[in-house]
């Protein structure tokens, strides 16, 4: 909850701005996650562990698609909604493609 500096009332987001509604003061939304969606959020975690060194991940056998290595390093990401079940991916420690399971 944010409020306003000048006359203490309740602030509510509009347009990434944080807008009073007695006296219309506007300052910079400071809580910019909420602006984001879930999904968007997930989709960068993925995005970050992909481009993040992949050291310190434990490994496990796992047939590469491109290489056909069998050694891959492997982690659990949530996606979409919380009632979905985890999915885990895969990136060959040879080749480095990233993949996902199916089941
Ligand atoms: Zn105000
Ligand atoms: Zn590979």
């Amino acid at each position: 909850m944010e409020f306003c500096p000048d006359c203490k009332s309740i602030m509510v987001p509009v347009e990434g701005m944080m807008v009073c509604r007695k006296c219309g003061k506007k300052i910079k939304q400071t809580k910019s996650d909420s602006l984001v969606s879930r999904t968007e959020q997930i989709r960068r975690q993925i995005t970050v562990i992909e481009e993040e060194e992949a050291a310190g991940l434990p490994t496990t056998r796992a047939r590469c698609p491109e290489c056909g290595n069998n050694v891959a390093y492997w982690w659990l990401r949530q996606l979409r909604s919380a009632d979905e079940s985890e999915v885990r991916f895969f990136r060959c420690t040879k080749c480095n493609c990233t993949w996902r399971e199916y089941d």
